[in-house]
């Protein structure tokens, strides 16, 4: 492999004339794109096959991330900073006249996941290969991911994302690993073998593509696996073939574009079947290749559960190790017990999964007929535990009116739960499941999330990573911890300059983008004070833009009273079903349009709403940011990861104490946070004192009532009619995220920032503790986590 610039152009012009019968200079951009990609893939392949044979040859443990979802975004850069070949390939290139960024525009964001629990996914197998330990991720090749958001008229409409349409250069279909995966049919007793079987089934083909997972500074490479369907050569008997075909493609055509809600639909359900029992059996098969049984399975394998969607990995372990390999209920128990560990990431109602019995019990006949022993045995278990308590039965029990409760399932069959933020942990253990947590003490634990601060800092805000190097050196790229030098610096007043000048730097290439995509004009010296996340009525978008209403009519009222400018920017998808989310959406976007058309305001106050908001774009927006809006309703945000970002590029938190906010705030101390709201226990004694009131604060308040009036009196839309159900969500159904409690701290809280920003010396030392104590939040730290408590594994070394 190429060590040198030279050795880099005469591969890459060797490669194109291969590939394409072009020199350099004839070939198209996109084929100059492509073989470079192909070069860094056959670049890491080589340590790719190195750890394989060293994983194998030393009998290694190995972690297997289950999830629906990966968010990995581009890898290009990605992988070659990792490998440390970026400024050879960068300047190689240069030499040929070709500008580098040019091509990594060209990538599409592999956008295989909604949000924060995919993209945690992704970050996950970032630091596991980072920190050399032997890991797989297991997930679905959607031929299309998350939708491409495009706003129209201020409405969001949703177009395909075709992120294959280039080819996608990462992966290597492995057909030698294919499987055959059933569905529907019925399951008899076959007297003769002494066992239950499965018959008429479908079959469906999984096939895997491999992706690498390049380590950085390591010779570590481990493997994304993502499985796609086809037919299968046994074509059913009784079925069209042309059916059966689109029945099959249709399992790996779209990823749900909803990571709240249930979507109650058998095709989900074929989804989570599909991959999991794919995946399950790669690595049975991989696991007998070295291994003369399963007994020692879950010594070599730990399955880690990225929310429910992937537990049926408990059921369709016992039916291989029962069914296949002729182990006994009471040890194959044992090994899928020991081998599995469950992430909840939800204690929101409407996103605890749960499944229909009729529907699992036709779609998969053998694996639900294996739950529903589960289910009498912990039926046993639980009666036995709590002297015959019913009400606790029925809480907890894992088949229970016609569904399937599949967290309960999970905790049944793994030996750890954890929850992904302190405050949400400790909810999950004394209030959501503490009847669980009563009946296995110790099962449950903490693991506060992370986020890569390769990715979220070091490649995608270079300017503030020359800082941090020529500042504190650049150990903390290994070691994240190391940011807590920046300590010694924070009241450095030159250092305090130098971080203004970068910040400066990143609001303008935002600030460029946005002239660009939006065709308005903001100040890089008013307050960039952002707010991008999926669009929820929990994550109160709404109670953001109510402020922003507030500034304007108080402007707009009284000549005296004005803010230091302020540019507030917005980025969210709403669920393409979601109503209410695709109204504040508009709303934002017809305030937007009056506010920065006013000739009164709009050198003050500016609304940005930047379209298709996903991980490409969060690597430009993060680095310019002053402000980082986490607004949600005390206790609904598990934990939120987008809040490390915007910290780890020095940008300060105005939060609730919710998720990892909390955890947040106690790091920098509350100097250099601005937290304001309601707290959790508060949120919960309000709900239950049942004296909640929105109307209260309506009447009381009459800040609060110009601006929700204003939501239907014309103001922002010729329509009244147009934003009735967010006036109604707030006054009819009573306000259920509490905004109006929370509206005046909020304002005060805004205006405590208004008064800092000001004072630059001061605002500057905050966003240096924040950089300075972000360490913390690296997935490095959640990982070593997870292997000290949960996973246990060794590091690599070859
Ligand atoms: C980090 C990230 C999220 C999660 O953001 P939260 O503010 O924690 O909800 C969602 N989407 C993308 C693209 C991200 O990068």
């Amino acid at each position: 492999m190429f060590k040198t610039k030279e050795e880099f152009k005469y591969e890459f012009s060797k490669r194109i004339i291969e590939a394409y019968g072009r020199t350099v200079e004839e070939s198209h951009i996109t084929e100059k794109f492509m073989v470079l990609e192909s070069m860094v893939r056959d670049y890491a392949s080589v340590n790719w096959a190195m750890t394989k044979m060293a994983v194998q040859q030393k009998s290694m443990k190995q972690l297997h991330y289950f999830s629906m979802e990966f968010l990995i975004g581009r890898l290009l850069v990605n992988n070659m900073m990792n490998l440390g070949i970026y400024d050879i390939a960068k300047e190689g290139l240069a030499e040929f006249d070709i500008n580098i960024h040019e091509l990594e525009e060209l990538e599409a964001d592999a956008g295989l996941g909604n949000g924060g629990l995919g993209r945690l996914a992704a970050c996950f197998i970032d630091s596991l290969a980072s920190l050399s330990y032997p890991a797989f991720g297991q997930t679905i090749r959607y031929d299309y991911g998350f939708f491409k958001q495009k706003i129209e008229d201020g409405y969001q409409v949703e177009v395909p994302d075709q992120w294959l349409q280039l080819g996608y250069k990462w992966e290597v279909r492995k057909p030698k690993h294919a499987c055959e995966i059933k569905f529907w049919g019925k399951v008899i007793w076959n007297d003769k073998k002494g066992k239950w079987e499965h018959v008429e089934a479908e079959s469906v083909r999984a096939v895997p593509y491999d992706v690498p997972v390049v380590g950085n500074d390591t010779l570590i490479t481990n493997t994304l696996r993502l499985w796609k369907a086809e037919p299968s050569e046994n074509i059913p008997v009784n079925k069209d073939f042309q059916q059966y075909a689109n029945e099959v493609n249709m399992i790996c055509q779209t990823l749900y574009p909803d990571d709240s809600t249930l979507a109650g639909k058998i095709l989900r359900l074929k989804q989570q079947y599909f991959f999991v029992a794919a995946g399950l059996n790669s690595i049975v098969r991989a696991h007998l290749r070295v291994y003369k049984d399963l007994s020692n399975f879950h010594e070599k394998n730990v399955i880690q559960l990225n929310d429910t969607h992937p537990v049926l990995v408990i059921p369709e372990l016992m039916r291989i190790l029962l069914d296949e390999y002729d182990y006994e209920w009471d040890d194959a128990w044992e090994i899928v017990k020991h081998s599995c560990a469950y992430t909840n990431h939800t204690i929101l109602a409407e996103a605890l999964e749960k499944w229909p019995v009729d529907m699992m019990r036709d779609l998969l006949p053998r694996v639900y007929q294996i739950i529903e022993e589960i289910d009498r045995r912990f039926v046993g278990f639980v009666k036995q535990k709590t002297d015959g308590n019913e009400d606790i039965l029925n809480k907890v029990r894992i088949i229970n009116n016609g569904q399937v409760h599949m967290a309960h399932l999970a905790i049944a069959g793994s030996f750890s739960v954890n929850g992904v933020a302190g405050l949400h942990s400790e909810i999950l253990m004394t209030r959501e499941m503490k009847e669980f947590n009563d009946l296995y003490p110790g099962k449950f634990n903490n693991k506060t999330n992370g986020v890569t601060h390769r990715r979220w800092l070091a490649y995608s805000n270079p300017e503030l990573t020359a800082l941090l190097k020529e500042t504190i050196g650049d150990e903390w790229i290994k070691e994240p911890d190391q940011l807590t030098c920046l300590n010694k610096y924070v009241n450095d007043s030159i250092v305090q300059a130098k971080f203004y000048n970068v910040k400066q730097k990143r609001k303008q290439v935002l600030a460029d983008y946005i002239k660009e995509h939006n065709d308005i004009d903001v100040d890089v010296n008013s307050i960039f004070d952002i707010q991008v996340k999926r669009l929820h009525a929990y994550k109160r978008q709404l109670l953001n833009v109510m402020h922003i209403i507030y500034l304007y009519q108080e402007m707009k009222q009284n000549p005296n009273f004005r803010i230091y400018p302020r540019t507030f920017i917005f980025g969210a998808k709403a669920a393409p079903s979601y109503y209410f989310a695709k109204k504040v959406i508009k709303l934002i976007n017809s305030v937007a349009d009056k506010v920065n058309n006013d000739p009164e305001t709009n050198q003050f106050l500016k609304v940005v709403f930047l379209e298709n908001y996903g991980v490409t774009l969060a690597e430009k927006i993060m680095p310019a940011a002053d402000v980082s809006e986490q607004i949600s309703t005390a206790g609904k945000e598990a934990s939120g990861t987008g809040n490390m970002k915007f910290m780890l590029n020095g940008a300060v938190t105005l939060g609730t104490l919710d998720g990892a906010n909390v955890e947040i705030a106690e790091r920098v101390g509350e100097d250099n946070v601005v937290i304001f709201g309601l707290r959790d226990h508060e949120v919960e004694a309000l709900k239950a004192s049942h004296s909640y009131s929105a109307w209260n604060y309506y009447n009381n308040n009459p800040k609060i009532k110009k601006v929700v009036d204003s939501l239907t009196d014309g103001t922002f839309h010729p329509s009244r009619e147009e934003f009735k159900i967010i006036f109604d969500e707030l006054m009819s159904k009573n306000d259920e995220y509490f905004l109006l409690a929370d509206f005046e701290a909020y304002r005060q809280a805004q205006e405590k920032i208004n008064d800092l920003y000001q004072q630059r010396q001061k605002w500057s030392a905050m966003c240096l503790k924040n950089i300075a104590e972000a360490g913390y939040f690296s997935s490095d730290r959640t990982i070593e986590e997870y292997v000290r408590d949960i996973w246990h594994l060794e590091k690599v070394k070859h």
